[in-house]
């Protein structure tokens, strides 16, 4: 018995090591390259499976608070709609692993300027525009877009002028890499056939104003924070809405977090950590708000911090019941029109 297994690990080591060399061999190199890169072209060239459901991508669940976690970015997808909630860093790789279709990108829709909210807004005006979107990118943002957006396309003129001589004018049309931009107040921000966008106050001191958007499609709804506490706004807001997609914090894991940057004499890390903590929805008011509102699901994303571990998972989700839910990059929810079903899929 032992004399068998013995010939079997030998014959495997040596298929790995002959497998080893044949790799080295141009030829055969040559021939992993076309087969690799055939396959890499027909998934990109696959379209986004069809449904008629209102469906929620998490492109970026990190706040700037996480390691291998992109920073804020939801996409919200309809048959006829698609539009982006922020972005963060990492959040357009995440975008193009999740193969959605940037192309048919009506609008980026800003909460507020922070950094972890805006670091790739360029990224995906560039990856739109390449894709071939007939239409210059809007942003929607408060008061303020319009000064960020400027400073984008002057900083990245060069840039575009490069791509469109570059491939051509036909292929990069120059107009359509200039971003468009749209200030908007609380209230109805847009309503295109289905649906419709509407806008609310966040709490995010000193940031004024900050907004989150609330989207209704046929009959399903999502809400998304950007980044607030939990207010009488929030309330009003997520009434009646299926799923709540908001920025959580976990008040254990920073006090801790505090406790040893100070032990180790950390104090500016410190200060920051404490800081940080009056202007997030800390998790225990959201499980709160699970409860008192009649929203069907709360999903936690732009985490303060990313639990890098299962245990800090728990220390999260403390006292959260089962429809309240720690959200990760590149999962995604399902909302079926006519039906009160929300499928969560996982990476
Ligand atoms: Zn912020
Ligand atoms: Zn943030």
């Amino acid at each position: 018995m032992m004399k068998k297994t013995l010939i079997i690990v030998l014959t495997l080591l040596l298929i790995v090591g002959f497998a080893r060399v044949l790799l080295t061999v141009p030829a055969v190199q040559d021939r992993v390259l076309e087969r690799g890169t055939a396959i890499m072209a027909k998934r990109g060239a696959q379209p986004l499976a069809e449904s008629e459901s209102l469906r929620v991508y998490v492109c970026g669940s990190a706040s700037p608070l996480g390691q291998g976690q992109a920073q804020a970015c939801i996409a919200v997808i309809t048959p006829e709609h698609f539009f982006l909630i922020d972005s963060g860093a990492g959040s357009t790789d995440n975008i193009n692993r999740l193969g959605l279709p940037t192309e048919k990108l009506q609008g980026l829709l800003l909460t507020h300027f922070h950094s972890d909210h805006i670091a790739e807004i360029y990224e995906v005006n560039l990856g739109s525009w390449v894709r071939g979107r007939p239409q210059p990118l809007t942003i929607y943002g408060p008061q303020g877009v319009a000064e960020l957006t400027d400073g984008i396309n002057a900083t990245y003129r060069q840039d575009r002028n490069y791509r469109s001589t570059h491939h051509g004018p036909y292929l990069l049309p120059p107009a359509l890499g200039v971003l468009a931009h749209e200030t908007i107040e609380p209230g109805i921000v847009l309503e295109d056939g289905d649906l419709k966008v509407t806008a609310y106050i966040a709490e995010h001191p000193p940031i004024h104003p900050a907004v989150g958007y609330r989207f209704d499609y046929r009959g399903r709804s999502v809400v998304i924070s950007g980044d607030s506490n939990v207010t009488e706004e929030t309330l009003k807001i997520a009434d009646g809405a299926d799923l709540l997609l908001h920025d959580a914090l976990s008040v254990p894991t920073l006090n801790a977090l505090m406790a040893a940057l100070s032990a180790e004499g950390q104090t500016r890390q410190a200060k920051i950590v404490a800081d940080v903590m009056d202007y997030h929805a800390s998790a225990a008011s959201l499980v709160e708000f699970s409860e008192t509102s009649n929203v069907d699901m709360v999903a936690f994303y732009h985490l303060v911090p990313v639990p890098p571990t299962s245990l800090l998972e728990d220390v999260f989700l403390r006292g959260a019941p089962d429809n309240v839910i720690l959200t990760e990059d590149l999962m995604w929810f399902e909302l079926p029109i006519d039906s009160e079903e929300i499928i969560i899929h996982r990476p």
